[in-house]
């Protein structure tokens, strides 16, 4: 045994727990198991054929595990099952993505049924602790994550994509929350705005996180709920979580991205999203204020839009049944009656030492929250295209922050009919095809639109596209936006720049404005970003 131990403990680091039991479903085989700090390590004792002989799971992708005596009470055994959520190659396909992998084993080394119980106890303790600190600990730097057990409230929008929420909720979502210990009420949203009350009202104390399991536009109630509150500073720092259910799932989509895999659709976006759900990690989120002419101040996570993407997204809500795909067909249909929008686009650039700013102001700083640095390298201009022609504003700055009764005040705005100050650009073209903010990576699960995002730098990165443009360049951005790499495409039509806050004054008498895919009203409007007020369980 010895031997064998060394053999193990070779190949990923010492063995801190060995153990010989048999397959739950096939008694017949025998295992030696090995955990190390890194990976469990299965090795059939039993013949078996080659090549199948041992297998390594690691424990970065494990999302819980159970102990338990078996429904006999004759039978001394008691079982140990380890879930994990490995990425595999998908078949007939050159990519990967997540796919359940559970190890069921049945521990028989006692007569005593206690003590087999607690031989297995004792290994998921052990598993869950060397997981836990796999998925946590990133360079050195431990991650901020919610306590276990955790208790969640999920929001499931029964009507969001193609009106199947609930059934991926019952056919993935529940076992998987289950096995990673995750307790958590289901609330089944009954109309637009009832998760808006809902939070607005709720207990916030009973929750470790909200979950939303729709598309983006149930997320935006939430947020807006929550800083409708009174305790909005305490409210606001509740962690969210999002999973996939909706045709537009940006948010999930840009979750994912942030995790580093290879992009994934669908299904398999559920079961990513899922998975770093289960592992809780909690990092800061920007939200952006939006101030309209005559509606209340608004919060944003994800974009702005107006023009093509804003026209896009309202249009193709009628092919709402094809899911994810409506954005593609919308494109296509919208490239061939392509239109031009009149107005003035303004907005406050990023200094260029602000990318070494490290922490937002104190008021937004509270655990839980990723403890990590600002990641962003924003070293070289502020314009990542092309070379811009600017004009100043002529006015000057005089930052009275516009106070709003509920959130954080705004103290880069100025009351949208006073003129701007005049350390803000604006923008010598009046002709646009589209307008768009954003401040996570992904407009949706194929649109990479900003592929620098991160849910924490501070930037909203304003991307436009001038009038002039042709209908094949345009549909090549958007063919390029899937892999993100339009802006390397060096089309002269569109411009990128990080900054701090905008303003956008249309003059085309009408047009769609979008706020997180949701239509707002449409006239001026300016936007202010609040680094890392909120919370999210992302990757
Ligand atoms: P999708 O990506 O499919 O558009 P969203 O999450 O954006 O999914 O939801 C679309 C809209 O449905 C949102 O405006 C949301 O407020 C609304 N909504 C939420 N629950 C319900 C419900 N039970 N019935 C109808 N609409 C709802
Ligand atoms: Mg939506």
């Amino acid at each position: 045994m010895d031997q064998r131990r060394a053999e193990h403990g070779q190949s990923t680091g010492p063995v801190s727990l060995y153990g010989e039991f048999t397959l739950t479903a096939n008694r017949k085989v025998r295992c030696a198991v090995s955990l190390t700090e890194k990976d469990l390590i299965v090795q059939r004792l039993s013949s078996a054929p080659v090549g199948r002989n041992k297998v390594v799971l690691s424990l970065k992708d494990c999302i819980g595990c159970r102990a338990y005596r078996g429904d006999d009470t004759a039978d001394p055994a008691a079982y140990l099952t380890i879930f994990f959520y490995p990425l595999k190659r998908r078949w007939m396909s050159s990519g990967v993505s997540r796919q359940r992998a559970e190890q069921c084993f049945r521990l028989v080394g006692l007569q005593d049924p206690r003590a087999n119980l607690e031989e297995a106890e004792k290994w998921a303790r052990a598993v869950r602790e060397r997981s836990a600190r796999q998925q946590y600990l990133r360079d050195g730097v431990m991650m901020s994550a919610l306590s276990r057990p955790s208790r969640m409230m999920l929001l499931v929008n029964p009507q969001s994509g193609k009106g199947q929420a609930l059934t991926l909720y019952n056919n993935h979502i529940q076992r998987m929350l289950n096995e990673a210990g995750v307790t958590h009420t289901l609330v089944i949203t009954e109309r637009q705005n009832h998760a808006r009350e809902l939070v607005k009202e709720a207990d916030l104390s009973q929750w470790d996180a909200l979950v939303i399991m729709s598309g983006d536009g149930l997320l935006y109630e939430v947020i807006n709920g929550l800083l409708d509150r009174p305790d909005w500073e305490k409210a606001v720092r509740t962690p969210l979580g999002i999973l996939p259910g909706g045709s537009g799932n940006a948010l999930a989509a840009s979750i994912h991205h942030y995790s580093g895999a290879p992009p994934v659709f669908s299904e398999e976006l559920l079961l990513s999203c899922g998975f770093l759900l289960c592992q809780r990690l909690v990092t800061r989120m920007d939200l952006v204020s939006v101030h309209l002419s005559s509606s209340p101040r608004l919060f944003s996570f994800l974009s702005l839009a107006w023009g093509f993407v804003a026209d896009v997204d309202i249009e193709s809500e009628k092919y709402r049944h094809a899911g994810a795909a409506r954005f593609t067909v919308g494109t296509l249909v919208r490239v061939a009656s392509l239109r031009v929008y009149r107005g003035t686009l303004s907005y406050l650039p990023v200094a260029e030492d602000d990318g070494e700013e490290d922490d937002p102001p104190p008021h937004h700083q509270a655990p839980p929250s990723r403890d990590a640095p600002c990641q962003n390298s924003f070293h070289n201009s502020c314009h990542s295209n092309n070379s811009l022609k600017v004009r100043k504003a002529e006015s000057t700055p005089s930052r009275n922050a516009t106070k709003a009764p509920r959130g954080p005040p705004d103290s880069l705005l100025l009351p949208l009919d006073q003129p701007l100050p005049g350390d803000w650009v604006v923008v010598p073209e009046e002709d646009f095809v589209l307008v768009l903010a954003m401040y996570q990576s992904n407009l949706a699960e194929d649109l990479l639109a900003s592929p620098d995002s991160t849910p924490d730098d501070g930037f909203i990165h304003l991307f436009y596209v001038t009038g002039g443009i042709s209908r094949a360049a345009l549909l090549k951005l958007f063919l390029a936006m899937e892999k993100g790499l339009h802006l390397a495409s060096s089309c002269q039509h569109l411009v990128h720049a990080k900054v701090r806050a905008l303003r956008l004054e249309p003059s085309s008498p009408k047009g769609v404005i979008t706020v997180d895919g949701e239509v707002v009203e449409y006239g001026p409007l300016q936007a202010e970003v609040h680094r890392g007020l909120a919370r999210l369980i992302t990757a």
